[in-house]
């Protein structure tokens, strides 16, 4: 196998020339001015080798990447309590369809579909207020890429307050079932600031390794989460991370994996390394297309996928 810069370098120029880059999300308009023409990757190896390309060192909005670290805090505040209000079943529908949550009583699927994420950003309001709730998010995400320069973008969350009206009657039907035990202005106040998060590739994978590692940051050695939540977590991503399109990156890329409408994707090789990727153009279920596509050629390139025999 080549070496590893080679690989990343290589996919960076692939993505750079390729002719089909999907479409923006429109329904949030910052994120419909991004250049489609954009594309950053980083990888970073268990020992903290870190292999940039492209754009890796430009902020995007994660979006739905934030879920990720949403989820860990939540677990962290109320552990395994969480499952009575959120399933951990792939929802095979749309990242914020209502459907299931009528026949379901109002318990979300999972927590990576919105309505679940809105029901982890109720638990992780407690009795906590929605300021308070973000500085925690913030030093989270700060502490775990061991960088301070991450921000909330408050044009984007602003932007998903007056557009939001989906998630708006998400959260209300879950109020209406006792599923969300705060104002659902409250709730949304707090999801809409998390998925404003602007974060850079770099910043992204550094922020993961600890799913890559055991729960540990490889690099102080502290612990975050235990082992066991850790390959939970990942779990999730590979069965829930891309919505209803789940399966499809599964079987193409064989990663847990956390996608964001912005464009960006999370993925974890367990042991390995911890990627971020980042191209603004989706493919129909929500997903980056070319981020996508970077990380099926990873994998191919590099034996990545966790199906792969090991030893
Ligand atoms: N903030 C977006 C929404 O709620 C997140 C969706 C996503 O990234 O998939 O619609």
């Amino acid at each position: 196998m080549p070496d590893l810069s080679t690989i990343v370098s290589d996919i960076a120029a692939e993505m750079a020339a390729a002719p089909d880059r999907g479409i923006p999300a429109d329904y949030i308009p910052p994120l419909a001015a991004v250049d489609p023409g954009r594309f950053g990757i980083a990888v970073i190896e268990r020992d903290g080798t870190c292999h940039l390309a492209g754009d890796a060192d430009e902020s995007f909005s994660i979006q739905s990447v934030s879920k990720v670290f949403a989820l860990t805090l939540a677990l962290g505040a109320v552990g395994d309590q969480l499952w009575r209000r959120v399933g951990r079943e792939p929802s095979g529908s749309a990242f914020n369809s209502i459907v299931q949550l009528e026949t379901e009583h109002g318990v979300p699927r999972n927590p990576f579909i919105n309505a679940g994420a809105i029901v982890v950003a109720d638990v992780l309001l407690g009795r906590n207020q929605p300021r308070e709730v973000l500085g925690e998010l913030l030093r989270f995400v700060r502490a775990a890429a061991g960088e301070d320069g991450i921000f909330i973008d408050e044009a984007v969350a602003r932007a998903e307050q007056d557009t939001g009206h989906r998630n708006m009657a998400l959260a209300n039907y879950m109020r209406a079932f006792g599923n969300l035990h705060h104002p659902p202005e409250a709730t949304l106040g707090v999801y809409f600031h998390q998925c404003a998060l602007a974060m850079s590739c770099r910043q992204l994978a550094l922020t993961g390794r600890y799913l890559m590692a055991g729960g540990i940051n490889p690099t102080t050695g502290h612990s975050i989460v235990s082992a066991q939540r850790a390959r939970r977590i990942n779990a999730l991503m590979l069965t829930c991370g891309h919505y209803d399109g789940s399966g499809e990156f599964a079987y193409r890329v064989g990663l847990p994996g956390k996608s964001g409408v912005g464009g960006g994707i999370l993925a974890i090789a367990p042991g390995i390394a911890s990627i971020a990727v980042w191209s603004p153009g989706l493919n129909e279920r929500g997903n980056s297309q070319l981020g996508t596509l970077a990380l099926e050629r990873l994998v191919q390139r590099t034996g990545w996928s966790i199906f792969e025999p090991r030893g």
